[in-house]
């Protein structure tokens, strides 16, 4: 007899379209206030998309706009320079 397996929520990687378990993501939201964060407890308010903890996921999904798509919103510079410094803090 095999032993049953733990359901795991599987989320999507925006970067390399694969689902992989929610904890190996990252979630990054855009608040209701319109700005884009990196939300680490998994917990913030508005939509949210899930990345690997891998910078190649992150280049990928900026690369083909997956934010803005998947956001409905322009992704300045800045908005890229600061999701991607919490970013990489998490890959730490
Ligand atoms: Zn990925």
């Amino acid at each position: 007899m095999t032993k049953k397996k733990k359901k795991i929520p599987l989320r999507l990687c925006i970067g390399c379209q694969e689902k992989k378990p929610k904890k190996e993501l990252v979630r990054i939201v855009k608040t209701p206030e319109n700005e884009i964060k990196l939300d680490s407890s998994g917990k913030m308010n508005g939509r949210g998309v899930y990345l690997c903890k891998d910078e190649a996921c992150f280049d990928e999904a900026f690369k083909k706009n997956k934010f803005q798509k998947s956001f409905q919103k322009e992704i300045k510079n800045h908005d890229r320079e600061e999701i991607k410094k919490y970013f990489f803090e998490i890959l730490q």
